[in-house]
């Protein structure tokens, strides 16, 4: 089957962004087109129903995580949402409580804002996780005392997939009454989340992660708003019990919602086919590439991830060598240096090995066909790289 993006790629980049799924492009168009109400005025049809179609998506993001409608604040996405539930609990409860927790594989949108708040009086205690990627519970009891605000955990890996032994980790820290935020960008919409299940105060998630349009996002916050005190980060409108203030992006919540209720239906399915065609993928690999090692928890990883160490090939020149296949490597572009992973660092992979690590993400549309051309070529491309002795900008591999 002919892919339907344009240029025609193999898409298997789902980590770092999803396809709006076209039953998802249907339900926002008229909010695009026919309705411009601000659903913040009730005076006239078009707000109202442009209202109403905000609070019907607001109660499927709430059902997918088994939530209700006042605990789900709408933001510009998971990015947003992490710094809103560190900052606005830092702001909220500026007490005795000074230290916070988090983790060596988190996303940058929760060291970052730990970071800023090391700068301000806090404490902020970075756990280092074993070779998988999991939280060294025994390293998280001896961090949580009496004195600690706020815990952020995330439920999966964007890199590795590994998911988090959440609780467990909600028990040590509860047991501490300190808050326990959970990053769940890239595990909602992939695996079960109930949030009911979980003694978690915050959840963040991202639309644009599980088929829905990007810059849209919500925050989970137990018991609404009000109850958890949480402080807004920005002022000037009511909107979102004043803690989010600006007029919503309707069309991107009204996608959001609709992402959700497919999620919500079709996930079970979806996982089962997505983790089969990953088998398949690395086993197609494994085949041709004994050598290849695995990153993450192969037992407790997202059904879509794969990432993969290539003992003696960079990835950049892997990724190079095969443009119409959409890849990610391990290393991101930071102030101009490529800089290797700190997740596959904080799981002991040398820099050498980071550079040699792809990322693979599958997704809703990825076929079995695909899946088979990609292990394939990916695998030739890596003989043919291996044989010139040399990465595909001509330069030797790093060290
Ligand atoms: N957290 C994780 C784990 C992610 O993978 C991402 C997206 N790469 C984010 C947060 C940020 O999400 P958004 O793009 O919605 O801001």
């Amino acid at each position: 089957m002919l892919s339907r993006l344009n240029p025609p790629v193999i898409y298997l980049d789902h980590h770092s962004s999803t396809p709006v799924d076209p039953r998802v492009v249907q339900v926002m168009m008229p909010y695009l087109t026919d309705n411009p109400g601000n659903p913040s005025n009730p005076y006239h049809l078009l707000g109202r129903r442009a209202a109403d179609a905000v609070e019907e998506a607001r109660e499927h993001v709430a059902t997918l995580i088994g939530a209700t409608r006042s605990e789900i604040v709408f933001t510009s996405g998971a990015t947003e949402s992490n710094n809103l539930a560190i900052l606005g609990t830092a702001l909220a409860y500026c007490g005795p409580r000074k230290r916070i927790i988090t983790c060596a594989v988190e996303h940058k949108s929760v060291l970052e804002p730990c970071r800023r708040l090391a700068d301000r009086a806090f404490e902020v205690i970075i756990l280092p996780v074993d070779r998988m990627g999991h939280v060294d519970l025994l390293a998280l009891e001896r961090a949580v005392d009496d004195h600690t605000l706020l815990v952020s955990i995330q439920l999966a890996n964007n890199e590795i997939g590994t998911i988090q032994e959440l609780e467990q980790i909600a028990t040590i820290v509860k047991r501490r009454g300190a808050w326990l935020h959970c990053d769940g960008a890239q595990a909602v919409g992939k695996i079960p989340v109930d949030v009911r299940n979980l003694n978690i105060d915050f959840l963040s998630i991202s639309a644009h992660k599980l088929y829905g349009p990007k810059g849209v996002g919500a925050l989970y916050i137990r018991g609404g708003v009000k109850r958890s005190g949480l402080q807004p980060l920005a002022f000037g409108g009511g909107q979102e019990w004043a803690l989010r203030p600006g007029t919503v992006n309707v069309p991107g919540v009204v996608g959001f919602g609709e992402a959700c209720r497919l999620c919500k239906e079709e996930m079970d399915a979806e996982s089962l086919r997505l983790a089969a065609l990953r088998d398949r993928f690395e086993q197609l690999l494994l085949e041709r590439i004994p050598q290849l090692q695995r990153n993450g928890d192969l037992s407790h990883r997202l059904p879509n991830n794969s990432s993969l160490m290539f003992p003696d090939v960079d990835a950049d020149a892997l990724l190079l060598n095969l443009p119409d296949i959409a890849l990610s490597t391990g290393s991101a572009c930071t102030a101009g240096a490529l800089e290797p992973s700190h997740v596959l660092q904080a799981i002991g992979l040398t820099r050498e090995q980071a550079y040699r690590t792809v990322r693979v993400g599958l997704g809703r549309f990825n076929t079995q066909e695909e899946v088979e051309t990609a292990a394939t070529r990916i695998a030739e491309a890596a003989f043919r790289i291996r044989a010139l002795g040399t990465t595909a900008s001509g330069t030797t591999p790093r060290a």
